[in-house]
C-alpha cells in the first residue's frame, strides 16, 4: 500500500491497477438523491465510488462525476453485473447500458454481483468468461466478483484464466468472513468489505464505544480504521453530509495497542452474517 497526494492509501490489485482503499458506496441511495450525495463525497475528497446496476443509480453517479469537473481518470468507479443478466449476450448488453448510464467508455472495476449457484444451471463460469472479454476489450480496467464463496472461487481457478482482482463480500466486526478472506489473501484476490459498519448495527457496541471514546473518534471511524489496518477496501454509504465527511477522516489517528484484537474478538462467525447467504441467494430484480 502507498499513500497518494491526499490522504487515502491506494491498493495495488493483481492486474497492476490501483484502487483507493477508501471509497463511497451508494447502495440504497434513491436515484434522485445520488448525484447530490456523490457530489458531496467528491467535494470531501473521495475518488472511488461503488455502484451497481441493481442499485438503479448509476446515472446519478455519472452525472455527479461529470458535473464535478474532476478528470474522469482521477475517479475510480466500480459497477456490477445485475443478477438477471448472467447469460453472455445479456451480460454484454448490460455492460453497454452501464457505460451509457455512467457516460464513460470504461469502468475501473466490474463485478459479477452475486454467484447465483442455484440459477443458470449453476454456470457462473460462462459469465466470468464474458467478464474476461470486458477486460480484454478495455471496457473494464479490472474485473472481479462479489459474494463469491470459497467453492465458487476454486471453481473459477480451475476453469478460467483470469484471477478476480477483488471479491466484494459482507465483512464487518460481527461477521469477519474469515474463510473467504483467507482464500483471497492466499490467491491474490483483494477483499472488499461491504456493509463495513454493518449498516449501522455496530454503533451501540460497548467494546467499540470504549475505544471510540478513548480515542476521541466515532464508532464508525474506529471500525473503518480497523478495516483499513487489515488491508480491506471499504466504501461506507451515507446520505448524511456530516457522516460522509466523518467517514473520510480515518487517517489522522491510529488504534491503540490491543484495540485490533478487541475488535477481532467481536466476530460471531456465520451468526453475525446480516445479509443473504450467497450459496442460496437467488434474487432477480423485476
Ligand atoms: P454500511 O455499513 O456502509 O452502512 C450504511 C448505514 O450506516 C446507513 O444507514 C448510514 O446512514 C449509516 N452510517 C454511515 N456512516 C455513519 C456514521 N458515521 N455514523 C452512523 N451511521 C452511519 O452499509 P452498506 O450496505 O451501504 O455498505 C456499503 C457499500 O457496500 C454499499 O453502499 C454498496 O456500495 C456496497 N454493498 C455491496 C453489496 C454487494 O452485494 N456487493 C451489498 C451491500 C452493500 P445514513 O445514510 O442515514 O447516514
Amino acid at each position: 500500500m502507498t499513500s497518494l497526494p491526499g490522504v487515502v492509501p491506494t491498493v495495488e490489485l493483481n492486474d497492476g491497477h490501483t484502487i483507493p482503499q477508501l471509497g463511497f458506496g451508494v447502495f440504497l441511495i434513491p436515484p434522485a438523491e445520488t448525484e447530490r450525495a456523490v457530489a458531496v463525497a467528491l467535494e470531501t475528497g473521495y475518488r472511488h465510488i461503488d455502484t451497481a446496476e441493481m442499485y438503479g443509480n448509476e446515472q446519478g453517479v455519472g452525472d455527479a462525476v461529470r458535473a464535478s469537473g474532476i478528470d474522469r481518470a482521477e475517479i475510480f468507479i466500480t459497477s456490477k453485473l445485475n443478477n438477471g443478466f448472467h447469460e453472455p449476450e445479456e451480460a454484454r448488453w448490460a455492460m453497454d447500458r452501464t457505460l451509457g448510464y455512467l457516460d464513460s467508455d470504461y469502468v475501473d472495476l466490474f463485478l459479477i454481483h452475486w454467484p447465483l449457484p442455484t440459477l443458470y444451471g449453476g454456470d457462473f463460469v460462462s459469465t466470468w468468461k464474458v467478464m474476461e472479454q470486458f477486460k480484454a476489450d478495455g471496457r473494464a480496467r479490472s474485473i472481479g466478483v462479489s459474494n463469491f464463496q470459497v467453492a465458487h472461487l476454486e471453481r473459477l481457478a480451475a476453469e478460467t484464466d483470469v484471477v478476480p482482482a477483488v471479491n466484494q463480500v459482507e465483512l464487518h466486526p460481527y461477521f469477519q468472513n474469515k474463510d473467504v478472506d483467507a482464500y483471497g489473501r492466499a490467491h491474490g484476490i483483494h477483499t472488499e468489505a461491504w456493509a463495513p459498519i454493518a449498516q449501522g448495527k455496530v454503533m451501540d457496541d460497548p467494546a467499540l464505544e470504549e475505544i471510540a471514546e478513548r480515542l476521541g473518534k466515532s464508532v464508525a471511524q474506529v471500525v473503518l480504521r480497523w478495516h483499513i489496518d487489515r488491508g480491506n477496501i471499504v466504501f461506507p454509504k451515507s446520505t448524511t453530509h456530516s457522516r460522509i465527511r466523518e467517514n473520510f477522516e480515518l487517517f489522522d489517528f491510529q488504534l491503540a495497542p490491543g484495540d485490533t484484537e478487541k475488535i477481532d474478538a467481536l466476530d460471531q462467525g456465520e451468526a453475525g452474517r446480516d445479509g443473504p447467504n450467497p450459496d442460496v441467494f437467488d434474487y432477480i430484480p423485476a
